[in-house]
């Protein structure tokens, strides 16, 4: 008998968690956090013999080191998102002290979750008990995995997924199973062809180039950064590279099999200039093309650089990534207005928006289903499940769509 429950992220994009019980062995995959001010967490976790993570974004991970101060079971991800993880798991607690909210673990809480980690690699089968477990290829960002669980049934945990291939890394594949747990984080909405926004985004930097003026391009640390880099890899422009995502390049190169292509990747770097000191700022105010993060314009050094040329009409704002509700990007993009440093500003530079995103679209997601020919589907991780669903029972699949805390038989 198999069963779950989610502990949250059933039904809204974060705090994700899967509680699974397969016959003796109780398995959690992911236990993330919502990044909102203040953050969400999960229900808390019954106990459990092994912990898996899909990848090191904070919506799936950003609550573990509570989970490896609970219980000493191994928590398993690849060596890639092993690497990655202490860097976003450290800045949740400094955005916690510098918002004011409540420290949701200490530094020495993420240092203990460290050792807790066994690393895993593609198609290699891990084993516990009388389960398989094999990751594979999710193709969200560097290192990411979907998780199949083999036993009296197969299961499939897809976490985060991207079906095409990206310049960073290659698409998902879809794999032959029983149950099928998919995120949902696009059900109802279908991307652009991504050659179209790729020559779109270059031909506005070209744009505002010409025009004498900056192109700031705030990007998600981990994976939209160095997605863009590789788009500006072949162009002659001042690039300047500022945030969290300077240290995250080095990381990835350090583990190339989890790369499309780490040549390009090191091409890409090694072409940018990198802000290593606060003075390095003024320097890359006279380049043509920044790259700093945060995102969704929450915080870091996005908002030093905005602020600076906020009433430069030659200059844009170049949005790579979805600006969820409620943070400042999406009012920048809905208002023209931005919270910089507590105080609501207009912004006179040109905004636009990119869908450079790395998740599968609803139709990618329907032909994913389609080709992993499951018995059942469980939709998680996404605020529009019901469309999926219904285009998915069209075609005779049976489908879940849980909400937390609920009871699954599989
Ligand atoms: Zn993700
Ligand atoms: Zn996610």
């Amino acid at each position: 008998m198999i069963k779950g429950k989610f502990l949250g992220g059933a039904s809204e994009i974060g705090s994700l968690g899967l509680h699974l019980t397969m016959d003796d062995t109780k398995i959690l995959i992911e236990y993330g956090l919502t990044p909102t001010k203040p953050p969400a967490y999960p229900l808390p976790a019954p106990p459990m013999d092994a912990v898996f993570l899909t990848h090191a974004h904070l919506d799936h991970s950003g609550m573990l080191p509570r989970i490896s101060s609970q219980y000493d079971s191994n928590i398993y991800m690849t060596e890639s998102t092993m690497a990655v993880l202490p860097l976003l798991l450290n800045d949740t607690i400094k955005v916690a002290e510098l918002e004011g909210f409540p420290i949701p673990y200490m530094k020495e809480e993420v240092e203990n979750l460290m050792g807790a980690i066994v690393p895993v690699k593609y198609c290699e089968v891990v084993e516990l008990g009388e389960i398989e477990v094999v990751p594979h290829n999710a193709g969200h960002i560097p290192g990411s995995a979907m998780y199949e669980l083999k036993s009296e049934k197969n299961l499939l945990f897809t976490g985060d997924i991207n079906t095409i291939n990206t310049h960073l890394v290659w698409g998902a594949k879809p794999v032959k199973t029983d149950v099928l747990i998919m995120e949902s984080t696009y059900a109802g909405r279908e991307h652009p062809p991504r050659d179209e926004v790729e020559k779109e985004f270059l031909d506005k930097i070209d744009e505002v180039v010409g025009r004498g003026g900056i192109a700031i391009v705030p990007a998600f640390a981990v994976g939209r950064t160095q997605e863009i880099m590789l788009i500006l890899e072949k162009t002659d422009y001042n690039i300047w590279l500022d945030g969290m995502g300077r240290f995250v390049n080095n990381i990835y190169l350090k583990y190339p099999k989890y790369l499309r292509s780490a040549k390009r990747l090191k091409k890409a770097r090694n072409k940018i200039k990198i802000v290593r000191r606060r003075s390095d700022r003024k320097k890359a105010l006279k380049g043509e093309v920044i790259i700093t993060t945060g995102g969704m314009l929450e915080g870091g050094p996005v908002l030093h650089y905005i602020n600076y040329l906020k009433n430069d009409t030659k200059s844009a704002i170049l949005l790579t990534g979805y600006q969820v509700e409620g943070t400042n990007g999406r009012l920048l993009m809905d208002e023209g207005i931005l919270d910089l440093y507590g105080v609501k500003e207009k912004i006179d530079s040109e905004i636009s928006f990119f869908d450079f995103s790395a998740h599968a679209g609803h139709s990618e997601l329907m032909e994913f289903a389609r080709k992993c020919s499951p018995e059942k589907i469980i939709l998680m991780h996404g605020d529009n499940r019901d469309t999926l669903a219904k285009d998915l029972r069209k075609e005779d699949f049976e489908v879940i769509v849980p909400q937390n805390a609920q009871e699954i038989e599989f």
